[in-house]
């Protein structure tokens, strides 16, 4: 807990890169109040990366000052709807300038296969800017005819604010830019908190904000802990909105802290525990395929993980034959690697987590028909698991219950439609859902039966930044990407203008 530098240099494949390690105010770095720091580690070797300042509610209080003042002067007074496009264009020019360095940091710090870091979360968080940048300025409110006549009556939709934004480590880059492109786009300013574990690539994008252009305060970042600054974003009186990524639990207190401070506009994205349906007219390997994909992208640990496999009794053992091969095949190992697409789970703790579940299904019944151990190559002390199937579960099972956030599939067998559609919506979440099958009437039916804010037909994890993304009931409130997207960033203002009714 010594007196930090604002800048780390982290070794990355061939170089070393300095990234800050600051809190970000203003367009300028420094310490957090108190000087604390936090540990980041690699989770594919155990090693300790850099401490980062530990930001805490007086580092929030000073963020938040810089982002209403700028939201109350330059950003939200003079800067037109052209200009924030070009803003979100340029830094998006300068992401990919610094690609590279982006995705060896997103990997060393995330854990995930450099190449898929480049060419899917980076690649699509510059899209993400570039597509916000298309709709800034023309999201328009709408004229009213109204009864009595002598009214004119319309809405404007105005920036909501100061945004609080706190983001997890699943998808570091890809979560800030779902966060930060719309509500740039809106002209909304931000204070944002990354995730403990993965804080870098945020950290590093400061600097490309500043070198931008962005007026200063329009972004801010705290790093910090949950309990600490992510606890203030959530009950700050000067915090108009907070957009939050994460688990149930935290979703929760993060609403009761906003209902008990100044009653701010909560967005959540939270867990799921997605069913993925096998029908037996789908293309079996195509299905296994995707359902790999849909459990095993980022190692399993993916809100929207197809980690319920419903699977024909018809079909039911072929395709867990062919779900096995697709596990054996994931390419483990050093993240760093260009052919590596599996990499480690993010934490000790979380691998221990994934773990006790697998545990918990044998010791229901289920049958490990592949995978449920820990991965190590050469005595590296990193976090993997191997991909894992659990056949033979019941819907009953804590494996078939409980988010696992981990490359374990758990596969259960139907006979019906009208069965399965019954034990896939069966659950407190509602954010993703598969359906494989040739019959088209069968894939529209059961398409719109399913209880889930995204539907996926013959494939998985498939996601588009015009799409609208979020989730039914407990997976969380509100919508990103897409129109739906920038919207959460715009409140509705109706305006009445008198044009004759005199008052006697
Ligand atoms: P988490 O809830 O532990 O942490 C998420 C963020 O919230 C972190 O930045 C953390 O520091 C912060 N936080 C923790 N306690 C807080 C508090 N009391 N007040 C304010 N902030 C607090 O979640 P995680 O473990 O980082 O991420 C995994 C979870 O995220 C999973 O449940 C997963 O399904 C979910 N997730 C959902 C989506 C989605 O879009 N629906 C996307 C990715 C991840």
């Amino acid at each position: 807990q010594s007196t930090m530098p604002t800048t780390a240099s982290i070794q990355l494949k061939s170089s070393k890169s300095d990234v800050p390690t600051g809190v970000f105010i203003n367009n300028e770095w420094r310490e957090s109040s108190d000087s604390s720091t936090f540990e980041v580690l690699n989770p594919a070797t155990g090693a300790v990366l850099t401490q980062v300042a530990h930001g805490k509610a007086a580092d929030v209080d000073e963020a938040v000052k810089a982002a209403r003042k700028a939201f109350k002067t330059t950003w939200g007074k003079t800067v037109g709807p052209e200009e924030r496009a070009r803003l979100l264009n340029k830094l998006a020019d300068l992401m990919e300038r610094d690609i590279e360095v982006l995705a060896e940091l997103e990997s060393v710090n995330g854990g995930k296969g450099v190449r898929i870091a480049r060419e899917m979360d980076i690649a699509d968080t510059i899209g993400c800017l570039r597509y916000y940048a298309g709709w800034a300025g023309k999201v328009a409110g709408e004229t009213i005819e109204t009864t009595p006549k002598t009214k004119l009556a319309y809405t404007l939709l105005e920036p909501f604010g100061v945004c609080g934004q706190i983001i997890p480590w699943n998808y570091p880059i890809g979560m800030w830019g779902w966060k930060v492109a719309p509500a740039l786009a809106a002209g909304c300013a931000i204070v944002m908190k990354p995730s403990e574990l993965t804080p870098l690539t945020a950290l590093y994008l400061c600097n490309l904000i500043a070198e931008a252009g962005y007026p200063a305060g329009v972004f801010n970042l705290v790093p910090g802990l949950g309990a600490t600054a992510g606890a203030a974003i959530a009950s700050h009186m000067d915090i108009d909105k907070v957009a939050f990524t994460g688990s149930v639990l935290t979703g929760r207190k993060i609403m009761e802290a906003a209902a008990k401070s100044n009653l701010k506009k909560v967005t959540l994205e939270l867990g799921g525990k997605s069913p993925v349906v096998v029908f037996p007219s789908a293309d079996l390997e195509q299905a296994a395929n995707w359902a790999a994909l849909g459990i095993f992208f980022n190692s399993g640990q993916d809100c929207t993980a197809g980690s319920r496999l419903f699977v024909h009794e018809d079909v039911h053992d072929k395709f867990v034959e062919l779900l096995v091969q697709k596990a054996q095949a994931c390419a483990i190992g050093n993240p760093l690697d260009e052919k590596t697409s599996f990499g480690p789970l993010i934490s000790a703790q979380q691998r221990d987590k994934v773990l006790s579940y697998v545990e918990s299904g044998v010791s229901e019944g289920a049958t490990l028909a592949t995978g449920g151990k820990k991965w190590n190559a050469d005595g590296n002390e990193g976090f993997f698991i191997e991909p894992t199937v659990l056949s033979n579960c019941k819907p009953s099972f804590k494996c078939v219950q409980e988010e696992i956030f981990g490359p374990v599939a758990s596969v259960l067998k139907f006979s019906s439609e009208e069965e399965v559609l019954e034990l896939a919506n069966s659950s407190i979440y509602g954010l993703g859902a598969g359906v494989f099958t040739n019959d088209a009437k069968q894939a529209m039916r059961v398409s719109g039966e399913l209880s889930a804010g995204t539907v996926w037909v013959n494939s998985y994890n498939l996601l588009s930044n015009a799409v609208p993304f979020g989730g039914m009931r407990q997976s969380g409130m509100g919508r990103e990407l897409g129109l739906a997207g920038i919207k959460e960033y715009l409140a509705v203002k109706s305006v009445h203008h008198n044009l004759g009714e005199d008052l006697e």
